[in-house]
């Protein structure tokens, strides 16, 4: 099938279009529950296929050091016109490559090496680029890390605003990768006020429930926003940073020339026909759906006897802390992915086990909202799940095979957004 839809590729390497084949099976026919992943829609794909992908643009719309640039200024104007008006900012800038380098830009804008900086720790779901150890950003800053309370895996605001005031931070980065909870906007920018920090919202994993309405906005409430354009957003790899007037020339400044070159502009047009999408009653219908998707499931693992973390979910995640299981999250990920059900393993709060090989794993809906398949499904989906994690305990390898069949079985008839039929 897919010859036909990239009958350039497949004549010029058909090595490579096979695996690029085999790729759109699979997602074709697995049940995507990494929280971080999403289906783009056929018109972001081929927005960030285009022969923008030719043209160097350093510099900024009516700034640029390369002439030729009368088509891609009209490409980031729009994409920035588009990100202030879905989240009601002063300033966008679209033109970091990726969530890592935008926090990046971040740290080179309002921070010093040496400079103490605040994060959630990663493995109270915090990010690794919010100053943890392995990361540039804690070998070049001095990262201290708040986390969650034991008893209810909540964020600790007392803690978060004693350690400010102790530590008085020049950053203090709020969001994480591993949240199922609402994050309090408000209650940080209290913080950082009373210890005079920057405040960062990175909301790379709801940038599109905000955009929605699904989750409150940070907007109003912190210096910058930060967040990955591919995550709930539904639009192409890539990152926006967006924040007030006053930070804006900070913000420009430290993207470029401060830490890249020329913005990838085929995925800068990727961005704006996302943000268009994201702007559409469909989109809001889709965001909250993602929500009613992952509270359903949450419901139905708890009734099969699963503990997840912080007892459930308010967005698009769900943390399950498989300790009394006796399976380890990674063996549960990687029969679950035997089982067309695709995860990822992961630390749970005061983890006694290793980031490698941790006792949870990660799911999340916005993948399967996408497709379409409702909180009617979600009972069936824990229904999965339950008897992949019993069988990967068995090792149960005909269990998993069945399971596998009866996914893709479903799932045939959820044509995934982006991908041929099959
Ligand atoms: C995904 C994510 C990032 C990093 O994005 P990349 O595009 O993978 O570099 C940064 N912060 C948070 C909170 C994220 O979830």
């Amino acid at each position: 099938m897919s010859a036909s839809r990239h009958p350039a590729l497949f004549a010029t390497d058909p090595e490579l279009a096979s695996f690029v084949a085999a790729e759109e099976n699979l997602q074709a026919e697995t049940l995507r529950l990494i929280p971080s992943e999403n289906y783009v829609s056929a018109a972001v794909l081929e927005a960030s296929g285009t022969v923008l992908q030719n043209k160097y643009s350093e510099g900024y719309p009516g700034r640029r050091y390369y002439e030729g640039q009368q088509n891609i200024d009209k490409v980031e104007a729009l994409a920035v016109e588009r990100a202030k008006g879905l989240f009601g900012v002063d300033h966008a800038n679209v033109q970091p490559y990726s969530g890592s380098p935008a926090n990046l830009a971040v740290y080179l804008a309002f921070a010093e090496p040496g400079d103490t900086v605040m994060g959630m720790a990663l493995p109270m779901g915090g990010h690794l680029t919010h100053g943890w150890g392995v990361s540039a950003t804690g070998s070049w800053f001095r990262g201290v890390q708040y986390g969650v309370r034991p008893e209810t895996g909540l964020i600790d605001y007392d803690a978060v605003r004693e350690l400010a005031l102790t530590e008085r931070p020049k950053i203090i980065f709020c969001g994480g990768t591993a949240l199922p909870r609402t994050i309090d906007f408000a209650a940080f920018a209290s913080i950082a006020e009373e210890a005079g920090s920057v405040l960062v919202a990175d909301v790379a994993h709801i940038a599109g429930l905000i955009a929605g309405g699904a989750h409150p906005s940070p907007a109003g409430h912190v210096d910058v926003i930060s967040t990955t354009t591919h995550k709930t957003l539904r639009g192409p790899r890539g990152a926006m940073l967006m924040c007030r007037e006053e930070h804006a020339k900070a913000i420009d400044k430290a993207v470029f020339p401060g830490l890249q070159g020329g913005p990838h502009n085929q995925t800068t047009a990727g961005i704006a026909v996302a943000l268009h999408e994201a702007a559409q009653p469909a989109f809001t219908a889709y965001a909250h759906a993602v929500v009613a998707n992952a509270k359903a499931l949450a419901e139905a693992l708890l009734a099969r006897g699963f503990d997840l973390v912080s007892g459930g979910t308010d967005n698009h995640l769900i943390l399950m802390d498989l300790t009394s299981r006796d399976v380890p999250g990674k063996v549960a990920a990687k029969a679950l992915d035997r089982a067309g059900i695709v995860v990822n393993y992961n630390t749970v709060p005061f983890d006694p086990r290793k980031p490698f090989d941790p006792s949870g794993i990660r799911i999340g809906t916005p993948s399967l909202t996408s497709r379409g398949l409702g909180v009617g499904q979600m009972g069936q989906v824990a229904e999965w799940i339950a008897r992949a994690v019993e069988a990967a305990a068995k090792s149960d390898e005909a269990a998993l095979a069945t399971i596998r069949a009866e996914v893709a079985s479903l799932l045939s008839t959820y044509p995934a957004p982006g991908l041929p039929l099959s």
